[in-house]
């Protein structure tokens, strides 16, 4: 008789609790596309259209599948699609170029749900980065693959390879030249890239998003750093730098000077003051973009969620293409620090 009565109250606290619908459950992504010196003042009104819009159709796609009850993997990775098929930005088709005139790609990916997480550096030959750093994810027992041997990689999963060259676009190929001029005139090579201009290596892409399921995932594409030799890499492939994501703290997509994000691990910064210190998302990026990197030079940003939804755009430059929606926030897509 006990038992049949604590079955019976069970079932009753059960049934007060309160049960969300699976359409009331919170859906949330953000993208960036990248940081730096970006003012209304060298803008024209086209190409700032052409910005948002790219943005706008980044979001959409990416909101879509998760309207859909798709996973935050595949809205992140959808979003990322969009920005990388877009000259626009510096990753996929509108990369920088290296010293040598070529592009070399690096791309990561994570999911907060399981930490598995995967990684491409300096490719050279696949079209969209962050697909091969999803194979990597779910497909090899690795988590960063570089060079010839990703591509390898590639070819083994079917991928298709393309040309370097239609990476090509004469914005960028003026941004090298310019930066060759100013680097050939330094006298060391840390002299050089500190005389780089912060716009030439702006327009690295990320997306995190929160799915329907409670699931957290970040990512992040890009072509680096205009000009970059020796093999460089920056760190939007490198897990806790660029890209983190844990259902347990948060989700981050960095972009900006990355020999800083590296150094400060600032991707799990952000998160870890998430997790053991109980700060929200806008908290501790702002503690971690300003409070730490900005002091010792370290110019970027970062795209921060976490599970219940919570958003924050946070970056210390004069301007950050970005956009978020949530399921209790229309979509916004801004470019300046407004
Ligand atoms: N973080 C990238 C890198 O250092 C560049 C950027 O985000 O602007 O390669």
């Amino acid at each position: 008789m006990k038992k049949i009565l604590s079955l019976a109250s069970m079932l009753g606290s059960l049934l007060a609790a309160p049960v969300m619908a699976a359409d009331e459950l919170p859906l949330a992504i953000a993208i960036h596309g990248g940081a730096g010196t970006i003012e209304k003042s060298n803008m024209t009104p086209a190409r700032e259209k052409a910005y948002r819009d790219k943005l706008e159709e980044a979001l959409e796609r990416g909101y879509g599948i998760l309207e859909e009850g798709g996973s935050s993997l595949d809205a992140v990775t959808a979003a990322i699609n969009v920005l990388e098929n877009s000259p626009l930005f510096n990753a996929g088709r509108g990369a920088v170029y290296t010293y040598n005139g070529t592009h070399e790609l690096d791309a990561s990916l994570m999911d907060g749900r399981t930490r598995q997480a995967g990684a491409v550096a300096g490719v050279t030959r696949i079209g969209n980065p962050i697909d091969l750093a999803r194979l990597v994810m779910e497909k090899s027992p690795f988590v960063m693959l570089a060079g010839e041997g990703a591509e390898e990689f590639a070819r083994t999963q079917g991928m298709a390879m393309v040309d370097n060259r239609i990476f090509d676009t004469e914005q960028r190929r003026q941004q090298l030249q310019r930066a060759k001029e100013r680097l050939d005139r330094e006298a060391n090579d840390q002299a050089a890239v500190d005389a780089l201009p912060v716009p030439y290596r702006m327009g690295t892409v990320g997306a995190v998003a929160l799915d329907r399921d409670g699931n957290i995932a970040a990512g992040t594409s890009t072509g680096g750093m205009t000009a970059k030799r020796y093999g460089r890499i920056g760190d939007s492939p490198v897990i806790g730098a660029g890209t983190f994501a844990d259902n347990d703290s948060c989700a981050v997509s960095a972009t900006g000077h990355g020999e800083y994000f590296i150094r400060f691990n600032v991707a799990a910064d952000i998160c870890a003051r998430v997790q053991y210190q109980d700060k929200t998302v806008r908290e501790a990026a702002e503690e971690v973009i300003n409070g730490v990197l900005k002091p010792v030079g370290g110019t970027g940003g970062v795209i921060v969620l976490d599970a219940r939804g919570d958003v924050a755009l946070v970056f210390n430059t004069a301007g950050m293409y970005r956009g978020s929606r949530t399921s209790s926030q229309a979509a916004s897509v801004a470019i300046f620090g407004e």
